[in-house]
C-alpha cells in the first residue's frame, strides 16, 4: 500500500486518499457460502480514521469557509469521533473544544490523553447535560460561549458528515474491485448507513446496529434519507426475528437494519464476542475495534451460518476504523 494520507483540507486530496484504501478478500472458513471482502478504512489515515474522517471532511471544509478558529464538539470518554476532531484541529490549525459525557475522572483514559495532546481542550458534563446534545442551546447549557465556533454534533453525524459518507459511496462505485451484492457496515447514530443508503445505487446495504437503540437509529436514519433522497419513504417497520424490514419506498433503496446483533448493549463485551474476535484476528490478520467492528463481522458470520443456502453472495464488509479504542478493551494497539 502506498503511504498515503490526509495532508490537506482540500476536496481532491481527500479523494485522492480515499481512492487508495485497500479491498481485501477474506480468506477463511468464517463465513461460509459468502466471499467476503472489507475495505479497509482504518487504513485511510494513521490518525484520522475510518468513517469519521469521511463524516469531518465538509464539516472541516465548511468551518474553514466561514473563517471560524475554534471547532467544539461532543461525545463519550472512548469516542472515536472525538479522538478525530482533536487530531484533525492539530492538523488543519483548528483549536478544539470537546465536551465529554460524564464526570472527571481521576486519571484521563489513553482516548482523552492523546485529544489532550493533541491540544483538545476538554469539558465533563453530567449525563443529564449531556443529554441536551442535540439541542440548540447545549453549548451556553454547559458553559461555553459558542460565539465563531463551528459545532460538529455527537459523531459528526450531521447533513454534512453524511455528505462525507455519500462521497465514500461514489468511491466504492469507482474502486470496488468486484461487483459486490451487499455492503455490510456497523451503526452507532446511524449517519454512515444512510449516507451509504443514498450514496450507493444498485448494492444492498446491511446495517449492523451495535448498540440498543430502539427504533431510534431506524427512525434517524429514515429521516436523513428521506431529506438526502427527497423520497418519502413510508412507515418503517421491524419484524418479529429484529430484522427491520424496511417498506414502501425503502425497499427500493434495498435497505436493512439488523438489530439483534449487539451482544447486550453499547460498549458491551461478551466472552463469545472477544472470542470471536481473536478467532478473527488469527485467522484473517486485520485487527478490529472492539465495539463496532468486531460486531459486524460477528453478525455477519452468524447470518451466513444461518443462511447457508444463499451461497455465493459477495458481500463488502466496511472497516470504519476505531482502533485506538482497542486501548480500553486491553487489545494490543
Ligand atoms: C462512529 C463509528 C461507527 C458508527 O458510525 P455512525 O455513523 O454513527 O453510525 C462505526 N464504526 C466505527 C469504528 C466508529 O467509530
Amino acid at each position: 500500500m502506498s503511504p498515503r494520507f490526509w495532508d490537506c483540507l482540500d476536496l481532491q486530496a481527500f479523494t485522492d486518499a480515499a481512492c487508495e484504501v485497500p479491498y481485501q478478500q477474506i480468506k477463511s472458513g468464517l463465513f461460509p457460502g459468502f466471499d467476503v471482502w472489507v475495505r479497509r478504512d482504518d487504513l485511510i489515515d494513521p490518525i484520522i480514521s475510518g468513517n469519521k474522517a469521511y463524516k469531518l471532511l465538509f464539516n472541516l471544509i465548511e468551518a474553514r469557509d466561514r473563517g471560524a478558529e475554534i471547532l467544539i464538539t461532543c461525545g463519550g470518554a472512548w469516542s472515536n469521533h472525538i479522538h478525530a476532531v482533536a487530531a484533525a484541529g492539530a492538523r488543519f490549525g483548528f483549536r478544539t473544544v470537546g465536551v465529554i459525557r460524564g464526570e472527571i475522572p481521576a486519571i484521563l483514559n489513553a482516548n482523552l490523553q492523546d485529544a489532550q495532546r493533541f491540544g483538545m481542550k476538554l469539558k465533563f458534563v453530567t449525563r443529564t447535560q449531556y443529554r441536551k446534545r442535540n439541542q440548540p442551546d447545549f453549548l451556553h447549557e454547559v458553559g461555553l460561549e459558542p460565539g465563531s465556533a463551528y459545532f460538529i454534533p455527537e459523531g459528526g453525524s450531521n447533513l454534512l458528515g453524511i455528505k462525507g459518507v455519500q462521497l465514500l459511496g461514489k468511491v466504492i462505485e469507482e474502486t470496488a474491485p468486484v461487483a459486490f451484492d451487499q455492503m455490510w457496515v456497523a451503526c452507532g447514530t446511524g449517519a454512515t448507513f444512510a449516507g451509504f443508503s443514498v450514496g450507493i445505487r444498485n448494492i444492498s446495504v446491511i446495517g449492523v446496529e451495535i448498540l440498543k437503540a430502539g427504533d431510534s437509529i431506524l427512525k434517524d436514519a429514515g429521516l436523513w434519507i428521506e431529506r438526502l433522497s427527497a423520497t418519502r419513504l413510508g412507515h418503517l417497520e421491524k419484524d418479529k426475528s429484529g430484522t427491520r424490514l424496511p417498506l414502501d419506498r425503502l425497499s427500493d433503496l434495498r435497505l436493512r437494519l439488523l438489530s439483534q446483533y449487539h451482544c447486550g448493549g453499547y460498549g458491551k463485551y461478551p466472552k463469545a464476542l472477544a472470542d470471536f474476535q481473536r478467532e478473527f484476528e488469527d485467522q484473517v490478520n486485520i485487527p478490529l475495534d472492539p465495539i463496532y467492528t468486531s460486531k459486524l463481522f460477528n453478525a455477519l458470520k452468524k447470518i451466513t451460518a444461518k443462511d447457508g443456502e444463499q451461497r455465493g453472495v459477495r458481500a463488502l464488509a466496511l472497516h470504519t476504523g476505531g482502533l485506538q479504542g482497542r486501548r480500553g478493551y486491553c487489545l494490543k494497539s
